[in-house]
C-alpha cells in the first residue's frame, strides 16, 4: 500500500491509475478507524480498481470550541488496518499542504446546510464541503463512499456535486454498529463505561421507530416523541435534536410519506461527546 502526503504526488498517483483505465474508488476520514470506515473500503474496492483513502483531521470543519485538538489520531494502526482491508493508497496531507498561508477559497452550499448538525455546528459543513471538494480535486476519484451515520454530509455532498457538476459517483454505504446498536464512531473513544453502555438508548429509539412505522404509524410527532423516550431512559445521553426529515431536502415533514430520515444528536453529560444516528423509514417496495 502506497503512502503519499504530498497533493501533487496524490494526483500524479491517479493520473497514472485513470490513463491506465484504472478506476479510483475513494474513501475520505479522518482517521481512528474503525470497522465502518473499513466497510467503506470493501465497498470501493467493490466498485472500483484502485482503493484510495485519505486521512486528514480538517480543521476547517472543527469550531473554535469543538474537539479539533485532541481528536484521536492513529495514523500507524490506520495505515495498517487500511493495508489489511486491501486498500491501495493512503493520502495524508499535512494541514499547511492543505491550508497554506494564503488560503482564501471556501465551498458553500445553501439551504440544507442550515438544519440539523449545520444549527449547532455553524460552518461545519463549509470546512467539509470544502475540504471534500479539494480532495476529490487532488484525487480526482471516479467513485467516492461516504457513511449513511452522517446523513446530512452525504445530502450536502450530493447536492455539491449536482450544483457543481462534479464527475464524482457517490455511494452511501450502510451505518456499521456495535454489538449493542450504537453506530461506529472515532468519537466512541471518549466515551465513560457507563456513557458507552447507555449510547445504547439511542439505536432503542430509532429501532422503535422503525416498529412504528412497520405498525403502520405515519405521523412524525408520534414517532419523534417515542425516539425521546426511549433516549430519555438514559441518565447521561442528552438530545440536542431529534428530527423526521426529507431525506433529500432534510426540510420536516409532519407525515411519514415516501422515505424520511429520523435523524438523532445527542450529547454525553460525563464526557461532553457528541453522537449522531439514524435510520431512513420507508416503504419496503420503495
Ligand atoms: P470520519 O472519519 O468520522 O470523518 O468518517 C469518515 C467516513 O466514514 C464518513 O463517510 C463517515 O460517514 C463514515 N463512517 C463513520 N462512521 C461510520 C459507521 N459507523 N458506519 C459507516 N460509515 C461510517
Amino acid at each position: 500500500m502506497k503512502i503519499i502526503t504530498s497533493p501533487a504526488e496524490m494526483k500524479a498517483f491517479s493520473l497514472t491509475h485513470r490513463r491506465n483505465s484504472n478506476s479510483i474508488g475513494f474513501v475520505p476520514t479522518m482517521g481512528a478507524l474503525h470497522e465502518g470506515h473499513l466497510s467503506l473500503i470493501d465497498i470501493a474496492r467493490k466498485h472500483c480498481g484502485c482503493a484510495v483513502a485519505s486521512i486528514f483531521v480538517n480543521p476547517a470543519q472543527f469550531g473554535p470550541n469543538e474537539d479539533f485538538a485532541k481528536y484521536p489520531r492513529a495514523f500507524e494502526r490506520d495505515c495498517g488496518l487500511l493495508e489489511a482491508a486491501g486498500c491501495d493508497c493512503v493520502f495524508a496531507p499535512a494541514v499547511g499542504d492543505m491550508y497554506p498561508d494564503n488560503y482564501g477559497t471556501y465551498v458553500n452550499v445553501d439551504g440544507i446546510t442550515d438544519t440539523l448538525c449545520g444549527a449547532s455546528r455553524p460552518g461545519h459543513f463549509r470546512g467539509v464541503a470544502t475540504v471534500v471538494l479539494k480532495l476529490f480535486n487532488i484525487v480526482l476519484p471516479d467513485a467516492a463512499v461516504f457513511g449513511s451515520k452522517d446523513a446530512q454530509q452525504v445530502a450536502v455532498i450530493r447536492r455539491m456535486v449536482e450544483d457543481l457538476n462534479l464527475s464524482v459517483r457517490i455511494i452511501a454505504a450502510p451505518i456499521a454498529r456495535e454489538a449493542g446498536g450504537l453506530a461506529m464512531s472515532s468519537r466512541n473513544a471518549y466515551l465513560t463505561i457507563g456513557e458507552r453502555r447507555e449510547a445504547a438508548a439511542i439505536y432503542a429509539g430509532l429501532a422503535k421507530s422503525v416498529e412504528m412505522y412497520n405498525d403502520g404509524c405515519r405521523d412524525s410527532q408520534q414517532i419523534k416523541n417515542c425516539v425521546l423516550t426511549e433516549i430519555n431512559r438514559s441518565s447521561t445521553i442528552k438530545p440536542e435534536y431529534v428530527e423526521a426529515v426529507d431525506t433529500k431536502s432534510l426540510q420536516p415533514v409532519d407525515k411519514i410519506d415516501g422515505q424520511v430520515l429520523i435523524a438523532v444528536a445527542c450529547r454525553t453529560s460525563e464526557s461532553g461527546t457528541r453522537l449522531i444516528d439514524n435510520v431512513v423509514l420507508k416503504d419496503k417496495n420503495l
